[in-house]
């Protein structure tokens, strides 16, 4: 896990983070290393509980966290997501839209129209609905990235519907870094497979695991170090002339050519 002794860099000293659906996993994972690399962080998720918690946890790493909570698709909750975050730090100068959901395994002749809407709803819609709100928000210099996938690369058995719903986040993040720049960089990480509670049905059974590891060169799941590491450089000066791109930190799993 990063830790203040093995991150010692502090790229993102001053400015203000948004991490949405942060409270565990990959969410929690950027909004520590942000956090670690001296940003104020702002975790939130659907359940104040979790948002307590999580804000606790970070505290005690000597991190300053703030939490509120935001399901992304109701309008209200992302608005007081930003206000609260503005009336307390005055901008936001990095946004993390990570939420998704995966409300179904069928095959794409067969997925209900309720689940088709819900992986519309949560992943696509509320992404741009995230960003519309933070954007009269948003500092001079400011960066955002979108949480992807590498299915959005390579369509999984089981996940097509959402790995269509990542695939659209590769354009999003092409249309929204053309739209905002040259004020707001807009950059994607589309992770492989990293075993939390989102993906346990696929890293908690052995073989499906031990399959997903030897589709890697690495030979190896990811971690949510490994993705809080790549949104950290993306969001930092150190990629200051990078916007329209997404990074794929996926131990090496195919993705294009
Ligand atoms: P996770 O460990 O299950 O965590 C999900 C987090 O999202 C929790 O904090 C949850 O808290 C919150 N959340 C769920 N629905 C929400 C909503 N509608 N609004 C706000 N918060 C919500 O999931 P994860 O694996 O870290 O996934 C995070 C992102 O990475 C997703 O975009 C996923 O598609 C992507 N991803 C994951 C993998 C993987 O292998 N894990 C691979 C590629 C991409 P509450 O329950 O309190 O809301």
């Amino acid at each position: 896990m990063a830790d203040r002794v093995a991150v010692e860099a502090s790229r993102l000293r001053g400015k203000v983070a948004i991490v949405t659906a942060s409270t565990q996993g990959i969410g929690f994972g950027i909004a520590r290393r942000l956090g670690l690399e001296g940003a104020s962080v702002v975790v939130s998720s659907r359940k104040q509980k979790n948002v307590d918690e999580a804000v606790a946890s970070l505290k005690s790493l000597g991190i300053d966290a703030f939490g509120v909570v935001c399901h992304v698709s109701d309008a209200s909750q992302r608005q007081n997501l930003m206000q609260k975050t503005v009336d307390k730090y005055g901008r936001i100068d990095i946004l993390v839209s990570n939420a998704a959901s995966n409300p179904s395994v069928d095959t794409l002749v067969e997925i209900s129209d309720k689940a088709l809407d819900k992986l519309w709803e949560v992943n696509v819609k509320a992404t741009v609905q995230v960003i519309q709100a933070a954007a009269p928000h948003l500092s001079e210099g400011s960066s955002i990235v979108l949480i992807s996938s590498i299915a959005g690369y390579n369509p999984s058995a089981g996940l097509a519907m959402y790995s269509v719903a990542k695939t659209a986040l590769l354009g999003l993040t092409k249309a929204l870094a053309m739209e905002l720049a040259p004020k707001t960089r807009v950059n994607g990480v589309a992770p492989g497979f990293v075993p939390t509670h989102f993906a346990s049905y696929l890293t908690e059974n052995e073989a499906i695991r031990s399959g997903i590891e030897s589709q890697t060169l690495l030979k190896r799941l990811g971690t949510v170090d490994d993705m809080g590491a790549a949104v950290a450089f993306l969001v930092s000066s150190d990629a200051s002339y990078i916007t329209g791109e997404t990074i794929v930190v996926a131990g090496g799993i195919q993705s294009r050519l």
